[in-house]
């Protein structure tokens, strides 16, 4: 058996240790006899999984108590959608800062439920860039203020949390959660899938500070209603049990490596050595503003396009795989969440000045 750096954005690289935890357990989970894919959701054994889930979670991100958290399906692409139909709350306006491709998406869909005021776009510098905030044109009729922490596809990322100027600050934190700590008692509610840097496929957190729930709208769809995911503790129907196990197994995980302040000195050094690496060479180019570069999606380009895809072959053939960018903005791209070890991020930069030097 042989493993590869995995570059992707998202399903990503896991922990090492998880899989072979996961792997070790598949059979018999703790003695239970049988594997958590095979376990009823209201039993003694998941029960146990579920509670440690929360927990753990609220721990690592130091949620505060009125804030409920919730372990939904659907994705992030979902609540695009269940945002604004649990928190609009009767008011019509909501404003939106599009930085890249998921705040778009994200505004797509609100606009089927309330006016979207984009407050601030970075539209003009092809997403390169965040609006400075003391150019944002907010409304304090809107229900909340909506932006995107980072953006996965772009390379963008918020390195502090914006002032919504006492607007309820919603964050969709897909690709950047648990990378560096955040003050949750800023926001209104955060979310996020967690493919990129909490698992697998197939859960999206939601945390929501209690005095939002309760407000969906009457065509809100039960399972997507924060209300009645609260009193079923994200248990109004079957969740997808095997899939909470391993992000729990992931949280524990990131709480043995340090926790979320720890890990984040890991993130700073990997991505300031492989920005470092592709500002010094003169194939390589990163477009984004230095001041908002994303420490977890690192896109570059190389000089000249006819070796995008000698450069791909080349990185596979080295164990280095999924660099290809998004097909939106082509090039390269390194996704490099918690789980990428510092030897990967390493045999990439070692990968990319060995082909410098011979192309
Ligand atoms: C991946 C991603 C999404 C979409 O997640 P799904 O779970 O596929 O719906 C949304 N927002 C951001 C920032 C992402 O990176």
């Amino acid at each position: 058996m042989s493993r590869v750096y995995n570059f992707s954005a998202g399903p990503s690289a896991f922990p090492e240790s998880v899989l072979l935890q996961a792997q070790q357990e598949m059979l018999d989970w703790q003695g239970s006899g049988m594997s958590v894919m095979e376990m009823s959701h209201r039993g003694k054994h998941f029960s146990l999984i579920a509670k440690e889930l929360e927990a753990d979670l609220r721990e690592l991100m130091a949620v505060p108590e009125n804030y409920k958290v919730l372990f939904l399906q659907g994705g992030a692409s979902a609540q695009f959608s269940f945002i604004p139909q649990n928190i609009l709350n009767g008011k019509t306006k909501a404003c939106y800062i599009k930085t890249g491709a998921w705040s778009e998406k994200a505004i797509k869909d609100a606009k089927a439920y309330c006016d979207v005021l984009v407050s601030a776009s970075s539209e003009d510098t092809k997403f390169t860039s965040i609006p400075d905030a003391a150019t944002w044109a907010l409304d304090s009729d809107a229900a909340y203020l909506h932006y995107t922490s980072n953006e996965t596809i772009h390379g963008v990322e918020f390195q502090g949390i914006p002032d919504a100027q006492g607007l309820t600050l919603v964050s969709d934190m897909s690709s950047n959660i648990l990378s560096r700590p955040v003050d949750v008692s800023q926001f209104g509610l955060i979310y996020a899938g967690t493919q990129k840097n909490m698992g697998p496929a197939g859960v999206t957190v939601v945390i929501v500070r209690d005095d939002l729930v309760g407000h969906a709208t009457k065509l809100t769809p039960s399972v997507f209603n924060y209300a009645e995911q609260v009193k079923n503790e994200s248990m109004l129907n079957t969740p997808a049990t095997y899939n909470w196990y391993l992000v729990g197994l992931v949280l524990k995980w990131l709480k043995a490596q340090g926790g979320v302040a720890a890990i984040e000195q890991h993130n700073i050094a990997k991505a300031a050595k492989l920005y470092a690496a592709i500002d010094q060479s003169s194939l390589y180019s990163n477009p984004v503003d230095v001041a908002v570069r994303s420490r977890m999606n690192v896109p570059f380009i190389l000089a000249d396009e006819a070796l995008d895809k000698p450069f791909l072959a080349a990185a596979e053939a080295n164990g280095l795989f999924e660099l290809k960018g998004h097909r939106s903005v082509g090039g390269m791209r390194a996704s490099i969440y918690n789980a990428m070890t510092d030897a990967g991020v390493q045999a990439l930069i070692d990968f990319m000045a060995e082909f410098e030097r011979t192309h």
